[in-house]
């Protein structure tokens, strides 16, 4: 069984101040609801089912530490917009729904961070779709035409304002939609677990080897202890095929993230640009690029079938050398600005597009293959499964089962290994021009 791995190389994580140490499970345990996993979906199924039932036991485990996870290690976009073919889908009623799910999660993580201060970046800076040459601006123009159709409100940016903005001339047209936020997703996940309800109790270190049914519910087994649960939810999104669920249907695709140190006062003037922003490729293949509130450029782009789910360290100078180039081309004026972490990250998609929701057996509920947006729609997945598993019937819920589907049957795994980076490169190649 694969478990998850931490390599001491995501940017976010290793600048927390100081982490809370959540003790590991060494003795056996009764609680209601298990959760397992605490990323987005996790951490909010754990809270929400807390808030339906507060006379419930819940008990939140992670193999690892909170944040250190791809809840943790993402670009930190919470984008309310749907994503790729859902954005492409005719059915508007759809869109609406997706956009709206995303707005009450969006809604749930600031309402969170503003009650207990959690110090994570959040910002509502909206996001940019940016393209640089003809290919990108036809994929830009057909985004507009979306954006038109769903009646949402968003600027495109002059050749002054992207300069402004961006610090930089690489882009030939940008579009800002003013909805969704940016944030620190370590720092995000960190504030979420220490600020938990009473009857949630957190665990880290605590991987599960094992789940069996009982007459009472279920038994699970973890390095040095046997849980006892009723209920079980399950965020472990990639690695729930390692649990015996959803084999097969889950495409693990790893991406990776370099950052450079915070520049200083000298070379804030050779950027020229502003803080706290947010660009995603009009291109898919593309380049991501944020600048922080504290002054870091951050570069992602580069794909990997990751069967292995955790990062090949080998890889990593590699990465770094096509973000550096990235980063060079947009930035020639900051060529002595070096990176200080970079860092692989895997999450979920599907062959069909479609993302899992639901109840997979009696009592095991489960959210996976999100399509690699998961800060919006994993949050928002995991407060459903705990309003499904808690009985309750809401209109949230019911969208949340219409927007969601049946991943389909990937080929077997020697062929993905092969198709999937031939797939991969093809689409790098495509999207050369905002690589
Ligand atoms: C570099 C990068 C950039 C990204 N950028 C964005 C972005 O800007 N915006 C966005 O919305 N999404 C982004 N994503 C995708 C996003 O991070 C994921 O969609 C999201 O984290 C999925 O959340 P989750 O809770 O479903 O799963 P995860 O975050 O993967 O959480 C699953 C948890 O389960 C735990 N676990 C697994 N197996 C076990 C076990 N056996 N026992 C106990 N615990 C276990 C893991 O340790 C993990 O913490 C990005 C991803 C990467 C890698």
């Amino acid at each position: 069984m694969i478990l998850p791995r931490y390599d001491r190389r995501c940017g976010w994580y290793e600048q927390l101040d100081s982490v809370s140490d959540f003790p590991e499970i060494t003795t056996d345990t009764h609680v209601d609801v298990l959760v397992i996993g605490a990323g987005f979906v996790g951490c909010a199924a754990a809270r929400r089912m807390a808030e339906n039932r507060p006379d419930a036991q819940v008990l939140l485990i992670d193999a690892i530490k909170v944040g250190q996870g791809a809840s943790g290690r993402n670009s930190g976009f919470v984008i309310d917009q749907p994503h790729k073919r859902d954005l492409e889908s005719h059915d508007e009623t759809l869109k609406q729904k997706i956009v709206r799910l995303n707005r009450v999660a969006v809604e749930y993580l600031e309402t969170q961070i503003e009650r207990y201060g959690i110090n994570c970046h959040w910002s509502h800076a909206g996001k940019y779709q940016a393209a640089v040459g003809p290919r990108g601006e036809q994929h830009l123009a057909h985004y507009e035409s979306l954006l038109n159709k769903g009646g949402e409100t968003y600027h495109c940016l002059s050749k002054a304002e992207m300069r402004d903005v961006f610090g930089t001339d690489f882009y030939s047209a940008a579009i800002h939609t003013p909805g969704g936020a940016l944030m620190q997703p370590a720092a995000l996940m960190r504030g979420l677990a220490d600020n938990m309800p009473k009857n949630v109790q957190v665990a880290e270190r605590t991987a599960v080897q094992a789940i069996t049914r009982t007459s009472q519910g279920f038994e699970v087994r973890t390095g040095k202890a046997r849980i006892q649960c009723r209920q079980l939810i399950l965020g472990t999104n990639i690695f729930t095929a390692e649990l015996g669920f959803m084999r097969d249907r889950i495409l693990p695709i790893m991406t990776f993230a370099s950052m450079t140190a915070p520049l200083n006062d000298e070379q804030m003037q050779r950027y020229g640009g502003r803080l706290d922003w947010g660009i995603t490729p009009a291109d898919h293949g593309g380049t991501t690029l944020r600048m922080t509130q504290d002054r870091r450029l951050i570069v992602r782009n580069s794909y990997r079938y990751a069967h292995d789910y955790n990062t090949p360290q080998e890889l990593i100078p590699t990465i770094a050398a096509r973000h550096r180039e990235a980063f060079d081309q947009r930035y020639p004026q900051l060529n002595d600005v070096a990176f200080e972490y970079t860092w692989g990250g895997a999450s979920g998609l599907s062959a069909n597009f479609e993302t899992y929701f639901g109840e997979l057996e009696q009592n095991i509920f489960a959210s996976c293959c999100d399509q690699s947006v998961g800060a919006a729609r994993g949050t928002i997945s995991g407060m459903m499964l705990a309003d499904m598993a808690a009985g309750l019937k809401t209109d949230l819920l019911r969208d949340m089962q219409q927007v969601s589907g049946n991943p389909s049957r990937l080929p077997p795994r020697p062929l993905l290994r092969i198709g999937v980076p031939l797939r991969l490169a093809y689409e790098r190649f495509k999207s050369r021009s905002e690589v």
